[in-house]
């Protein structure tokens, strides 16, 4: 059964007609978790104990490092280098076996980002819903074709997700709208590549390559879904 909790933003994202629209619903939740987790999450007890066994990954850091709050990033890593000086403790001063559990801890905990987790799970019910909107309205299903772009990370999170909801009929059919859209923007890309890796050549030197100039950050663009490059 899809949760169909999040069919409004989607509509609302989805009518803009500008880019990929999951980057949008992605990149909206990712500022709201942000902004939660260095705001509200302080005075929720659960949140602070997951987030001091989890931590951040680096663009997160980074990102919370360029917020104002800084008492609040302070509190966060205060309770987390705590729990890290715990486990250090166990692989240093524990038994055998209780270091051994506490290194396994500590190896997690540096691959782990809540925030990174939190996105994710959004991410994939703002896909089954994409998908179930694609499936139950005809009009939906339209506005879908008539979108400019999905990002290829987004492209293929939706693939995934109508490979888990689909029958194998339906699925043939969203996989071909997906496609047709994702793949404009694919060929254009591709093109400005291979334009610019042609501007290395003696003989098109001087051709003015145009937009093609940043081609691979463009290309970069596409694939990962980010506006960071
Ligand atoms: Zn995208
Ligand atoms: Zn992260």
């Amino acid at each position: 059964m899809i949760e169909k909790n999040y069919t409004i933003p989607i509509n609302e994202e989805f009518d803009k007609y500008d880019s990929c629209p999951v980057c949008r619903l992605h990149e909206k939740f990712e500022r709201q978790s942000l902004e939660y987790i260095m705001g509200a999450a302080m005075m929720e007890p659960d949140v602070r104990i997951e987030t001091n066994e989890s931590g951040f990954c680096a663009r997160h850091y980074r990102d919370m490092l360029s917020m104002r709050n800084r008492l609040s990033l302070a509190l966060i890593l205060e309770t987390h280098l705590r729990e890290i000086e715990k486990l250090f403790e166990e692989v240093s001063g524990g038994s055998k076996k209780q270091a051994q559990a506490a290194a396994h801890k500590l190896a997690g905990m540096a691959d782990d980002c809540f925030l990174c987790r939190r996105i994710e799970s959004t991410l994939e019910k703002y896909c089954s819903n994409i998908v179930y909107l694609w499936k139950a309205e005809p009009e939906f299903r339209e506005k879908l074709l008539r979108q400019p772009k999905f990002c290829f990370a987004h492209a293929a999170a939706l693939l995934k997700s109508g490979l888990e909801h689909l029958s194998s009929k339906q699925f043939a059919s969203f996989a071909a709208d997906i496609g047709s859209v994702a793949g404009k923007d694919l060929r254009v890309r591709s093109d400005e590549v291979s334009r610019f890796c042609k501007s290395f050549d003696y003989r098109y030197s001087g051709e003015d390559l145009g937009e093609a100039k940043q081609a691979c950050e463009h290309a970069v663009e596409w694939l990962t879904g980010s506006t960071d490059t």
